[in-house]
């Protein structure tokens, strides 16, 4: 992974937040470290007198945030709100926004709290597509350990209020000097220091390390595959229907998409859930498989299956359109759809980074996502079903 820090650019940067932007623009370049939406950064810096926490703004990709992306926060309040036996998430972002100094900046990050909680000047937090891999294989747990001896490992828990108090918990009494920085299994990484680039050059050393196992352990070669026909006229008007508005479809033939949508078992393979959590919002847990022609049956099957997934999960929650966001269909490729061209590639980006992940954690022993019932968790998350509600 490519170190993009330039001395002479960053020396143009004075204040903790002018660098605060320029490394987390740094960070949002490389598709491999965030995706649209993922990751997120702070500082630490003190004004008037008291510590405040600038962390990212919810709405703003780290590769374009600028200044006015960053919400400023009161650390104390912070501190106070991680010790909470008990927060809904929604309280949360209540009491986040009640502890901004600027009440025109946009909402904090529902990662906030945590990073709050990191005693270190700069804070870094990406979903690096390396760590996930190989933290969403059967073995994740081991080869995770081994590669990171001095990182503290968090098993899987939903982002939002219970990961900040679970961290909470496991540093109380913590040695921070002896840590490198922090795995959250099935999510991400983090990186910090009192340095804006050696917080960045701590998060690109341990994405190379990963990405290093990946290349000695998981080396992939695509077989060529010849397109099948397909009826993507017959999917477009069966999908439109089942959404109930217009879609836009975006065909992916790439050798990636080919090799993927020819696998023998596909309806086993590649249904196996997200490479990081926030994903889910977009792809839902699994996409709609083809294997014949027949995508009106396939897709009321698909609804079938979703709307049992609700009925087993759900308590009050009010349900999403239970119509597929991409299919896979076999030895013809991968369909994303959307509302619009944006939103298809977007989906597509996700899914491309998706297919490679699996492909490489099945080299490593079995592509292993979170459980149905933790996908369900961030699907019907309470801050989403709140903006429906
Ligand atoms: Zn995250």
């Amino acid at each position: 992974m490519k170190n993009l820090w330039s001395a002479e650019e960053a020396s143009n940067y004075k204040t903790d937040l002018e660098l605060r932007v320029y490394s987390s623009n740094l960070l949002g370049q490389s598709d491999e470290l965030v995706l649209h939406g993922g990751g997120n950064t702070s500082v630490k810096s003190m004004v008037d007198g008291e510590e405040i926490l600038y962390v990212k703004g919810s709405g703003w990709d780290l590769v374009s945030i600028k200044a006015e992306g960053f919400s400023p926060v009161k650390m104390l309040i912070l501190l106070e709100m991680a010790k909470l036996e008990k927060l809904s998430d929604s309280e949360m972002v209540r009491g986040q926004k009640e502890a901004m100094i600027d009440g025109s900046a946009p909402n904090p990050s529902v990662e906030a709290i945590l990073h709050a909680l990191i005693p270190f000047k700069v804070v870094d937090h990406t979903h690096a597509d390396a760590i996930v891999t190989i933290s969403n294989s059967v073995n994740g747990q081991e080869y995770i350990a081994e590669l990171f001896p001095n990182f503290l490992i968090v098993p899987y828990i939903m982002p939002g209020f219970l990961l900040a108090h679970e961290i909470y918990k496991m540093t109380r009494d913590f040695d921070w000097d002896g840590c490198e920085g922090i795995i959250l299994h099935n999510h991400g990484i983090f990186t910090f220091d009192d340095d804006a680039k050696r917080s960045y050059d701590k998060m690109i050393e341990a994405v190379t390390k990963a990405e290093e196992f990946l290349t000695e352990n998981a080396q992939l070669t695509f077989d060529t595959v010849e397109p099948t026909g397909f009826d993507m006229q017959r999917l477009k008007s069966a999908i439109k229907e089942a959404k109930g508005h217009k879609v836009v479809l975006k065909l992916n033939q790439t050798a990636l998409a080919l090799h993927y949508a020819s696998n023998p078992n596909l309806e086993e393979f590649a249904t196996r859930g997200v490479l990081t959590p926030e994903h889910i919002i977009r792809t839902k847990h699994q996409p709609l498989i083809v294997l014949e022609n027949e995508v009106e049956e396939d897709i009321e099957a698909y609804m079938e299956g979703y709307r049992a997934y609700f009925e087993a999960f759900a308590t009050d929650e009010i349900m999403l359109n239970p119509a597929p966001n991409y299919a896979v269909v076999k030895d013809f490729g991968v369909i994303l759809f959307g509302k619009s061209e944006k939103e298809v590639n977007v989906l597509n980006d996700i899914v491309e980074h998706t297919m490679m992940a699996v492909l490489r954690a099945d080299k490593l022993g079995g592509y292993e996502s979170i459980s149905m019932a933790d996908s369900f968790a961030m699907e019907y998350w309470e801050l989403e079903q709140a903006k429906l509600k």
